[in-house]
């Protein structure tokens, strides 16, 4: 038995697409067959049937209707699938022989286009890796904006770059050569699933000649040398490469993917993964969510497009004075005016996401509604415009000279389109009036056929002067003239007879038929004519898509300045002086996500001194639930503010330039979920020691917790020193070891400083207050109590506390007790202490058996 000649056609195709679903489509429905079939079946809840292919056995089979496709592929994508769209390419009809099918497209999570599957406010990235020895080139960009970016990161550190660059962009899908595949299984970004799974592509997509020839081709250029990525040999495989996997995926020219941004290292802020999260710029720890992260607070966007520049700001701080104080000096000037402010913001509101659907301009998939909105939203533009027009900061001005080159495609829009108009095509009544004579008369031949012919009939009369000529309509004939006998002799000549009756002849004419004929098919024609108009209205805006981005561009950039002065207004924050010297003062600073949440007023502010010199490094004491780590923060978040050009909490803020913020923050976040706790704050900690610089400012937030005491504070002790004297970045130390305290004393450098609380009747008061000095105590008992923890168990605590102070050891006095395995007695301290069950054992007894084994070494010391 053979396959059938479809089936056949089928499973080539199959085997063209083997990474991806194939969707077939058989008149009404895409069918999948065989293990596609199985697999589909399961994931979107379809029958599982089966179909004759030809052979013994019938071919696992399910379907989807066609109009509802979208929903079904949307589910495939989520679960990691890709889908190839094998289309009916010509009608039944029309077809001699079988259906000819191809594939038109395959949707991956990374090159997703439909609305449904995308999040107006973030961007969807597909990034493309390619790596070469200790040389990685990456690629990225959204091909619903036409944003596309490159870097190549070289040495070392050249998988660490990889992981903060990924994590920075947080592609929906990674595509890569052979030699970066193995590895990346092993990148903590990947085992922690903070970006997607790797997926190999064939070598020849990294063949360097290809990729210069597709990069050549895409720009439109026969030479990358006024191209930033020129001689970037790494970036411009990966960038090749990536543009190779849009050909043979999307099956389409995407015009609007017409520039490469190289990234240079160097040009933005450093920030890791830990940071990122620990400093919850974008998300919480807790929940992931926007709301109480950084973003959650400052995004006062208006559109889409501000929206998601605005988390690139956030995601990519500026490390050039000059770039940041050009959009701080924008948000001064709104801030200062606030109705310019209010007339921008209200304007923007009226603006659509026009980048995006420069990008559907580009697929052709812009419907005749989205036509409308853009039309509306370029309106709105001029609008913009002219609200700007008296601004005086150079960001303002540069945005307004950028909302330019609209004119030609809004009045194409404006002459074209009808101002409501519908989603789909295939029903029409979305041109104009006025836009195309042909169209207008099919319209006004279906509107008004009966005028027609009447306005015909009266003519016919006044012309022949057949007084009781009439026309009249019959099944066989369709529209004729009736004439009656007595009127035969003027019948014109042009007149065609069709009938003769008792009483008079009928006539049908030239324009008659014509007219009869338009009539009944104005319909059709209309449709036919719409679609057809519409098709070179799509073309002709394919000429605007370049000037449409740069006008989207300006509007999100507006977008994000008006956020950042509303953000600046609501909160009362201030424009922070930006230097390239080493000082960092912040008078009465504040941290603007945990003020926000508590009631106005009552967040208590704090100030800050850092330099690289007497006060390098801040070593910060005080109870728990003091303040300490919303103090630091608060440090870290307003350095981050001010490099993205943002007003700041604080009465007043001299924010030097800093290259990489770094955290080491709390023992219980969830990176931990497949390392121990200790060592992944160790690793951080080799981080930080790796990569710190003078310019950086780094957060240490109680490091060496996670393991035995006397372990872990020496490990603070040292890497507090080494920070202090081999790195000389401005640090910030919280701490519950108030040995390190002692530091001080030792290294120029260093200050201490406490958050202050008081003590009340056994109780405390947090009073939130930095001072310098250290603290003595730690309140951990009074903070549990407060906390809800049983009273019994606070009172064991404090006798427990208690005995413990009183038989405090001081190391440094006490001589050592030399532990061998030639002493018979250590062999048995060791092995008391092997056998101890630390899970079950009360604090008594612990207390019991240190006691038992002091006394036990003490009597054994020479
Ligand atoms: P621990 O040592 O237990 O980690 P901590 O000293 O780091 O504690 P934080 O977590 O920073 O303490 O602060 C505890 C809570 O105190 C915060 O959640 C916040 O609600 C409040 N808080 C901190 N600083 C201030 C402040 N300056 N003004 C008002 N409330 C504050």
């Amino acid at each position: 038995m053979a396959l059938s000649p479809m089936m056949q056609h089928y499973l080539n195709i199959k085997n063209e697409y083997k990474d991806a679903i194939v969707f077939y489509r058989l008149g009404d429905f895409y069918e999948m067959f065989f293990d596609d079939a199985v697999t589909a079946s399961k994931v979107l809840d379809l029958t599982l049937t089966g179909r004759d292919c030809g052979l013994d056995k019938r071919a696992p089979m399910c379907g989807v209707p066609y109009h509802a496709a979208d929903t079904y592929i949307a589910r495939l994508i989520e679960n990691g699938f890709k889908v190839a769209i094998c289309e009916q390419l010509t009608l039944a009809s029309e077809s001699k022989g079988m259906v000819e099918r191809g594939v038109i497209k395959v949707v991956t999570p990374g090159t997703v286009t439909e609305d449904n599957m995308l999040k107006a406010k973030s961007n969807n990235f597909i990034a493309c890796v390619y790596k070469d020895k200790n040389n990685i080139g990456i690629s990225w960009s959204d091909i619903t904006t036409g944003e596309f970016f490159a870097t190549q990161t070289c040495g070392q550190n050249c998988l660490k770059d990889l992981q903060d660059t990924l994590v920075r962009i947080m592609p929906a899908e990674i595509i890569c050569n052979e030699e970066i595949l193995t590895i990346s299984k092993s990148l903590p970004c990947v085992s922690f699933k903070y970006v997607p799974e790797f997926s190999k592509l064939n070598n020849f997509y990294f063949e360097k000649q290809l990729c210069l020839n597709n990069l050549q081709k895409q720009l439109k250029t026969n030479n990358l040398k006024s191209f930033d990525i020129f001689e970037k040999n790494y970036a411009l495989i990966s960038s090749g490469a990536l543009i190779e996997y849009f050909k043979q995926t999307q099956k389409r020219e995407l015009v609007h993917l017409n520039n490469v941004n190289y990234i240079n290292n160097g040009k933005y802020m450093i920030l890791d993964v830990a940071t990122r999260k620990n400093l919850e710029l974008v998300t919480t720890i807790s929940e992931g969510k926007k709301k109480g992260s950084l973003l959650g607070l400052i995004d006062f966007t208006n559109t889409s497009m501000g929206a998601r520049m605005l988390v690139s700001f956030i995601e990519q701080p500026l490390v050039d004075v000059q770039e940041i104080v050009y959009r701080q000096n924008g948000v001064e000037e709104l801030i200062k005016n606030q109705l310019l402010l209010n007339d921008l913001s209200d304007t923007l509101n009226n603006i659509r996401d026009i980048e995006r659907l420069s990008g559907k301009i580009s697929y052709g998939s812009i419907t005749p509604k989205e036509c409308s909105q853009l039309n509306k939203s370029l309106l709105s533009i001029y609008d913009v415009k002219h609200i700007l027009s008296g601004c005086k900061s150079e960001i303002l001005n540069n945005i307004k000279s950028n909302l330019s080159g609209i004119d030609e495609v809004v009045k194409l829009l404006s002459s074209s389109i009808i101002e409501d108009a519908p989603n789909v095509v295939k029903d029409g009544n979305f041109i104009k009036q006025g836009f195309s004579e042909e169209l207008d008369k099919y319209r006004e031949l279906k509107n008004n056929g009966k005028n027609i012919l009447n306005d015909i009939e009266i003519r016919e009369k006044e012309r022949t002067g057949i007084k009781n000529l009439k026309l009249g309509y019959n099944k066989v004939f369709g529209y004729y003239l009736d004439v009656t006998k007595s009127y035969q002799h003027l019948v014109p000549d042009d007149y065609i007879r069709k009938q003769t009756l008792s009483t008079g002849e009928r006539y049908i004419t030239e324009e008659l038929k014509t007219i009869e004929n338009d009539i009944l098919n104005a319909e059709d024609k209309i449709i036919k004519l719409e679609t057809s108009l519409y098709n070179e209205i799509k073309n002709k805006l394919l000429g605007f898509v370049k000037n449409i981005q740069t006008v989207a561009k300006s509007v999100a950039t507006a977008d994000c300045l008006t956020s950042l002065s509303k953000v600046a207004i609501r909160y009362n924050y201030v424009k922070p002086e930006i230097t390239e010297n080493s000082v960092l003062t912040i008078k009465n600073g504040r941290h603007p996500v945990v003020e926000a949440l508590l009631s106005e007023g009552s967040f208590v502010p704090n100030d800050t001194l850092l330099d690289c010199g007497e006060n390098r490094m801040n070593i910060i004491t005080g109870p728990n639930m003091a303040g300490k780590s919303t103090y630091m923060r608060q440090v870290a978040l307003i350095t981050l503010l001010a490099h993205i050009g943002s007003f700041v909490p604080a009465e007043s803020a001299r924010i030097p330039i800093t290259d990489r913020i770094f955290t080491r923050v709390g023992a219980s976040d969830n990176l931990a979920f497949s390392q121990s706790t200790f060592m992944v704050e160790m690793s951080e900690v080799a981080n930080i020691l790796n990569n710190a610089t003078k310019k950086s400012l780094i957060i240490l937030d109680e490091i060496g917790r996670g393991t035995s005491t006397y372990d872990g504070l020496s490990i603070a002790h040292a890497v507090a020193e080494y920070i202090l004297n081999k790195i000389g970045a401005k640090t910030l130390f919280a701490t519950h070891y108030h040995e390190l305290q002692e530091l001080e004393n030792k290294f120029e450098g260093i200050k201490n400083y406490r958050i202050t609380v008081k003590e009340f009747n056994d109780e405390i008061i947090f009073l939130r207050k930095i001072e310098r000095g250290g603290a003595s105590k730690s309140f951990g008992i009074q903070v549990a109590k407060l906390a809800g923890v049983k009273e019994e168990v606070i009172q064991n605590a404090k006798n427990i506390l208690k005995k413990l102070n009183e038989s405090a050891v001081n190391l440094e006095e006490k001589p050592m007790v030399k532990i061998t395995r030639q002493n018979p007695l250590n062999l048995e301290i060791l092995n008391k202490i092997n056998n101890l069950d630390i899970n079950t054992i009360s604090p008594l007894e612990a207390f019991g058996l240190l006691n038992e084994l002091k006394e036990e070494i003490g009597e054994n010391i020479d």
